[in-house]
């Protein structure tokens, strides 16, 4: 039987590979959705200010608009001449030398205004306001358009809608917007052992953990999980449900992909002519992670040649990734978070974000083997610049309550085998 082609890379390299192949993917097809409905989706249109942000100068303050240089000389005596509250209209008739107009924040400078003197700053007594501070042009209050120009664009194309992104399409009165359709990620997860979680599982058996995890991480990522039936570690059933997964936009197997003799993934996949990327990275959790693409020819051959029956199916989309992910729960949710979030996130019409790692001091010292980069669960407490964490004590991958307690990974170098604490090490937060 034909194998998969071997290739460990290092983590560096495995991402990097996904990331190109990322690139390939297609942007899905469009849906008109109202705004909040929306939320969590990704923008395919671009969204531009339909007037200048602000539609007119703006006071910043509650105070008196004025004229800077009529604050020359300390205190200054100016002559109150009106009222600007948010809403009204600034009026016509300028404010002219010696004299103040009373405005609230949120309301338009009255024309001849350059200035607005804070509420703190003046003495009032009927119709005259005493100013004790004196001001430059400019002062509280934003420029008609200075944040934006009226057609200026706010949001780009591929933006996923968070709540800033909502606001921004709200101040612009777009109560329905274009978003991309939600790509479909296959959900498989193999292994004789496992049961779904509504089973009452055998002294042996292990529930699902994963297509849950793994479907929320999805949901999380901008996909629509399908949840396959578990296959069982036997190729035929295992071959069935592989290919109703490549009917969806990416296919996520958990479990079956290391050294075994019942880890059967890698076998089948070859059989139905994938091609492998590569079959594991140099990393803890998760080394033997896979990732290849099955094409619908490859997968209609296959097929012909095994029942002719099934020609008439409805084909598969010409190119579908698939990852491999190693069935260790704490090793599935790492290489989702490394490998298969930025192929979801590119599927979804996004562009995918960056790994980010954020630095903080170690509480106590780590030792571990070299050669592999590591990311380990752990937890991150203190606030602000006292901000140190530790590893989470664990039984290795399999540990989901040391996961629980976690909030955070520590990234452990490849030739490190010993980090001091104190020392700054690097975190992946998910
Ligand atoms: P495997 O990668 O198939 O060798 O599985 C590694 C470990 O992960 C075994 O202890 C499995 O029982 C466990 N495991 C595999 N699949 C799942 C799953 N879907 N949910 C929870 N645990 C799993
Ligand atoms: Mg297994």
């Amino acid at each position: 039987m034909s194998s998969p082609a071997p290739g460990i890379l290092s983590f560096e390299a495995a991402r990097r590979l996904v990331e190109q192949h990322a690139l390939n993917v297609s942007a899905p097809e469009v849906e008109t959705v109202d705004l909040l409905q929306g939320q969590g989706r990704v923008l395919a249109e671009e969204i531009l200010a339909d007037r200048d942000f602000p539609p007119f100068p703006r006071a910043t303050r509650d105070g008196y608009a004025v004229r800077a240089a009529d604050l020359a000389e300390l205190p200054a005596q100016l002559r109150v001449i009106g009222e600007l509250k948010a809403g009204d209209s600034p009026g016509v008739s300028p404010v002219a030398r010696g004299q103040a107009v009373e405005i609230m924040t949120g309301a338009p400078l009255p024309p001849g205004a350059d200035a607005v003197v804070m509420v703190e700053h003046t003495s009032r007594a009927g119709h005259a306001v005493e100013v004790r501070r004196s001001l430059s042009v400019g002062e509280n209050f934003v420029p008609r358009g200075a944040e934006a120009q009226a057609g200026q664009r706010l949001l780009d194309r591929g933006r996923r809608l968070d709540h800033a992104a909502i606001a921004i399409a709200a101040s612009v009165g777009k109560h329905h917007v274009r978003v991309y359709r939600m790509p479909r990620i296959a959900v498989l997860s193999t292994g004789d052992e496992v049961v779904e979680i509504e089973a009452t599982p055998g002294p042996a058996q292990i529930r699902n953990s994963n297509s849950y995890s793994l479907a929320a991480q999805i949901h999380h990522a901008g996909g629509e999980p399908v949840r396959l039936p578990i296959a069982p570690d036997q190729p035929q059933p295992l071959r069935a449900l592989i290919e109703e997964g490549f009917h969806c936009d990416l296919l996520l197997l958990t479990g079956g992909v290391s050294m075994g003799k019942y880890d059967l993934v890698e076998q089948v996949l070859a059989k139905l002519n994938a091609e492998f990327y590569f079959t594991g990275a140099e990393i803890q959790p998760g080394r033997p992670i896979v990732f290849g693409s099955c094409g619908a020819g490859a997968l209609a051959r296959v097929s012909e040649a095994t029942s002719p029956s099934t020609r008439e199916r409805t084909p598969a989309p010409p190119r579908t990734y698939f990852f491999g992910l190693p069935g260790n729960p704490i090793s599935t949710m790492v290489t989702f978070e490394l490998f298969a979030r930025p192929m979801i996130e590119t599927l979804s019409g996004m562009i995918p974000h960056p790994l980010i790692f954020l630095r903080a001091r170690l509480k106590s010292e780590i030792r571990t083997k070299t050669g592999l980069k590591r990311f380990l669960p752990a937890l991150l407490s203190g606030e602000f610049e006292n901000a140190e964490v530790e590893l989470a004590r664990w039984q290795g991958s399999g540990d989901l309550a040391a996961q629980s307690r976690a909030n955070c990974y520590v990234v452990i170098p490849p030739d490190r085998e010993r980090i001091e604490a104190g020392e700054w090490v690097s975190l992946l937060v998910p």
